[in-house]
């Protein structure tokens, strides 16, 4: 497998006629873009050509695109875009749960489809291997991952392991909504518990250390019904 230099896309969606469109509103962004109307083709394509993105439908006619998903995030870190037709929280949990790094609904405008492309690209450059060691600054807050260190206003701010896990998580992969199971893996690390609860207690007190106005968080968001991301620039 040799990964591409330059970005490139492996877009997966059956319908010929949305395929073509789509490619032609990501045309602005300047990026070869393979093509695969198949689960199994794009399996393929995506081993061979080691893509910087994934564009994926669900619906396909070979098999379930949360399959081609799941297989996909087995073997690779490539940051996955989902197609659904579906617009519900179950659907979209499920998914990131799954390891998709986004979703986008149909129909939807050629804005929102670049826009989201352009955030997983930045994402994933941010991710690469010269910024193994992620340093995040807000106006206030900055969180420096390897001295394991919170500041605010210049002073350091205490927290607890589980207040640092839960940002450390969240910091290293700014912008992507970890859903509540995934943070409740991987801060608490066992099986029991409602994880929306625990969350819910833990965040409360990890944004009166850190937000400005720790009701209206700007920094720590809440996705309703689906999980939490960092706001990468405050
Ligand atoms: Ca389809």
């Amino acid at each position: 497998m040799i990964p591409s230099l330059a970005p490139t896309a492996l877009l997966v969606e059956d319908d010929v006629a949305l395929r073509h469109a789509m490619i032609e509103a990501l045309a602005q962004l300047h990026m070869p873009i393979l093509e695969s109307g198949t689960g199994a083709d794009a399996l393929k394509l995506a081993a061979e050509h080691a893509p910087t993105l994934i564009i994926l439908d669900l619906g396909l006619p070979d098999c379930d695109g949360r399959d081609v998903c799941a297989e996909i995030r087995r073997g690779s870190d490539t940051p996955i875009l989902v197609v659904s037709a579906r617009d519900s929280e179950a659907e979209k949990v499920h998914l990131l749960d799954l390891g998709a790094d986004d979703y986008i609904v149909k129909p939807f405008g050629n804005a929102e489809l670049v826009a989201r492309v352009q955030a997983l690209l930045r994402r994933a450059a941010r991710n690469g291997p010269l910024s193994q060691t992620p340093f995040l600054r807000s106006e206030s807050v900055t969180v420096d991952i390897a001295q394991r260190k919170v500041t605010r206003d210049g002073s350091v701010v205490r927290l607890t392991p589980i207040e640092w896990s839960l940002l450390e998580a969240l910091a290293r992969d700014p912008g992507r909504t970890l859903t509540h199971q995934q943070l409740f893996d991987r801060v608490w690390n066992r099986e029991f518990g409602n994880p929306q609860q625990y969350l819910r207690v833990y965040m409360t007190h990890l944004r009166r250390k850190i937000e400005p106005e720790p009701t209206v968080p700007r920094w720590i968001v809440t996705e309703p019904g689906v999980g939490y991301r960092l706001e990468p620039d405050g």
